[in-house]
């Protein structure tokens, strides 16, 4: 696989009886509120369900899965705090191998035993991300682990596509898919499996205003860094990586668009998943929603929203839903 630039509906399929049993099949429901304000019908698929609270597993499931006996044996390992740090754990224990997360001093206590409760070692290391990641790649070169990155990989971009397989066998008349974007490892993968289905379909992609690395770079026609500021849909802060190999060149390709949410949408997204839909999302995984609300998303027929991710503060999320957070809190939350 790694000689190959994209990836392939093949891989998709193969990607999908690899995690079969590992990964939940998240459901697919109708929103009638939203389907009203778009005057279309629209449908929420629930993966923000999945087991460790984001769709970052199906990714981790199929690249862990993928590996050789001889890889197998080494371990894996990440510097992410969030949804892939958990998925990763997860799926290394589930396949029985070891993993390492790695992350600095200034993590929250509650999300190193989080990480730890799932079955990774955690290595606690200096003061930032950056010092995170050099013991990251120290652990590479000197105890020979594997870093398994969080979107711009063969085996990770496959797995995030399995649910574009699930979105057209439940709702085969789709005729927009909107997906969160950041790394677009996501993104990637749905609209590589839908558009080899069903040419004629739409894939939206959506991301914070405060921060869009995918949007800025398709404006730029090449990768290039954004400042990463506070934000609500803090799933989606990062960069694509300016030396990034395959998720660049697939999004430009496939994507129609890349729709941009103010925080006070992102809250709206997140109040209405509570409110009416009776679920709750964290600001990544609310920002479809958040863009129906916003009347920012045109379709005529059939259009079909990603809830990506559940794993919010829920002392933050307590302040959205009371009408209590203000633009600015988030970082004190
Ligand atoms: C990682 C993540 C995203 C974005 O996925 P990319 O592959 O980086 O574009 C969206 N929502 C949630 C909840 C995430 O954890």
């Amino acid at each position: 696989m790694p000689s190959r630039s994209s990836v392939t509906l093949a891989d998709i399929e193969a990607a999908r009886d690899r995690i079969a049993g590992k990964v939940v099949r998240t459901p697919v429901v109708p929103s009638r509120l939203l389907s009203e304000l778009a005057g279309v019908p629209v449908h929420l698929k629930l993966e923000h369900r999945q087991t460790t609270g984001s769709f970052k597993l199906r990714g981790a499931s199929n690249a862990v899965a993928s590996l050789s006996p001889e890889e197998k044996r080494r371990g894996v390992v990440a510097a992410s705090t969030g949804n892939h740090g958990r998925a990763l754990a997860h799926a290394a224990k589930l396949e029985g191998i070891r993993a390492v997360i790695c992350m600095s001093k200034l993590v929250p206590e509650n999300k190193v035993s989080e990480i730890r409760r799932l079955g990774a070692e955690v290595h606690i290391v200096g003061k930032s991300q950056d010092d995170a990641q050099q013991e990251v790649e120290r652990l590479v070169a000197h105890e020979g682990l594997l870093m398994l990155p969080p979107f711009d990989h063969m085996a990770v971009i496959a797995g995030q596509g399995t649910i574009g397989l699930e979105m057209l066998e439940e709702v085969p008349e789709t005729a927009t898919v909107a997906v969160p974007v950041s790394g677009g490892g996501l993104a990637a993968g749905i609209a590589t499996a839908v558009k080899a289905l069903k040419p004629s379909i739409k894939v939206i992609g959506i991301s914070m205003a405060r921060g869009a690395a995918m949007r800025a770079s398709f404006d730029a026609g090449r990768p290039v860094a954004v400042e990463e500021l506070p934000t609500l849909a803090d799933s989606l802060g990062g960069g694509i990586g300016l030396d990034n190999r395959l998720t660049f060149a697939i999004c430009r390709d496939l994507l129609d668009d890349i729709v941009l949410l103010s925080e006070d949408e992102i809250a709206a997204g997140i109040n209405h998943a509570y409110e009416t839909e009776r679920e709750i999302v964290e600001g990544a995984g609310a920002v479809g929603m958040a863009a129906v609300l916003a009347g920012k998303i045109e379709t005529s027929g059939p259009l079909l929203l990603l809830l990506s991710g559940r794993n919010i503060d829920m002392g933050l999320h307590r302040n959205i839903v009371c009408g209590t957070w203000r633009d600015g809190q988030e970082a004190a939350a």
